[in-house]
């Protein structure tokens, strides 16, 4: 089914970032249409933190009043659906659904975040975003003080291990393999009593994903309270790319500073085109891009 109405802008993805572009376009008075599958990463994790007003609130409960606030806004509108594909046209780009409905608009905004890939280890999907995190900001305050593992190695071991020392002094770096720090690296962490163990998790041994110990490649096992983990990524959607939006090296969608992505007309924001993975600051970059594109609309360019 194929909709009549030229939307001027389309956003996929309708979580923190989404919904924070389509707050500024609403404001605007532009129509809108937000297609979103509901599926946004931090859905497992209990509590999320540092966002301002709604520290420690339920991922989802933040979403829904997110999405009660943008609907007040009559231009806006949200449709619940998996964007399979996109293509540009005349007007802008169209837009399909997997239930092959067909939207078009004059501009696209991606706010589709990243998934992440997890190792195959027993035990880790369950405890994922409860006692296994991936950021000391969003959930270190809260396991403060307790043993804590980290599961990483080389300079992103190094750079996390500053910042959870901080606040747990009872850290073991478990490297999976030969740790790969230089002797000045080394000579830090030693001055820190952090361990090294130079060994791979084969088993999360949890509860309801409450860690209770980490066996390791030679069975031997030891008690922690919670584990940091950095797990590779990929991009949530496929659409930017198979419109030609370039990724960098990190595999994250390449924007300039206005959040506009390498093909024109199309733009980005929150995880799927920053480093910096947060609530805090997918709505930033969302409002952001919603601030621009309504621009680039007023100008007609882009
Ligand atoms: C386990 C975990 C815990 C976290 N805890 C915190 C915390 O405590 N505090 C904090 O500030 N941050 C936290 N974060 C980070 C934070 O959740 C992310 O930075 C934030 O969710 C990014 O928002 P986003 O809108 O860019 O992407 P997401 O929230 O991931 O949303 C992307 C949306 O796009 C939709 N989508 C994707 N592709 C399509 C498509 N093709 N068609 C339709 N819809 C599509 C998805 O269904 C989803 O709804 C956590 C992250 C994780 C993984």
């Amino acid at each position: 089914m194929q909709s009549d109405q030229l939307y001027d802008v389309i956003i996929i993805g309708g979580s923190y970032a989404g919904l924070s572009a389509a707050m500024a376009l609403g404001r605007s008075l532009r129509d809108v249409l937000i297609i979103d599958s509901g599926q946004p990463c931090n859905a497992q994790t209990p509590h999320s933190h540092n966002f301002l007003t709604q520290d420690g609130a339920r991922p989802a409960d933040i979403n829904t009043i997110a999405l009660d606030q943008v609907l007040a806004y009559s231009t806006v509108k949200y449709h619940q659906a998996w964007a399979t594909h996109a293509e540009k046209v005349e007007e802008g780009f169209q837009v399909f659904t997997e239930a092959e409905e067909g939207f078009r608009a004059r501009k696209l905004i991606f706010a589709t975040g990243i998934r992440d890939q997890f190792p195959e280890i027993p035990g880790f999907k369950e405890s994922w975003g409860k006692t296994i995190v991936h950021c000391p900001y969003c959930h270190g305050y809260e396991f403060r003080g307790k043993k804590t593992a980290l599961l990483a190695n080389g300079p992103k071991a190094f750079h996390l291990a500053g910042l959870i020392h901080n606040l747990s002094q009872d850290l073991a770096i478990i490297t999976g393999g030969k740790a790969d720090f230089s002797p000045e690296q080394l000579n830090i962490l030693s001055k820190k009593n952090i361990r090294l163990i130079e060994k791979s998790v084969s088993c999360i041994s949890n509860e309801k994903g409450i860690l209770k110990k980490l066996v390791l490649e030679d069975q031997t096992s030891e008690e922690f309270e919670v584990a940091y983990a950095a797990v590779p990524f990929y991009q949530h959607s496929a659409i930017p790319e198979s419109l030609g939006c370039l990724l960098d090296e990190h595999g994250y969608i390449q924007t300039n500073q206005m959040r506009e992505t390498t093909v024109p007309g199309i733009y980005a924001c929150g995880d799927n085109s920053s480093m910096i993975r947060s609530v805090a600051n997918a709505v930033y970059t969302g409002n952001f891009a919603g601030a621009i594109v309504n621009m680039a609309l007023v100008e007609g360019s882009r």
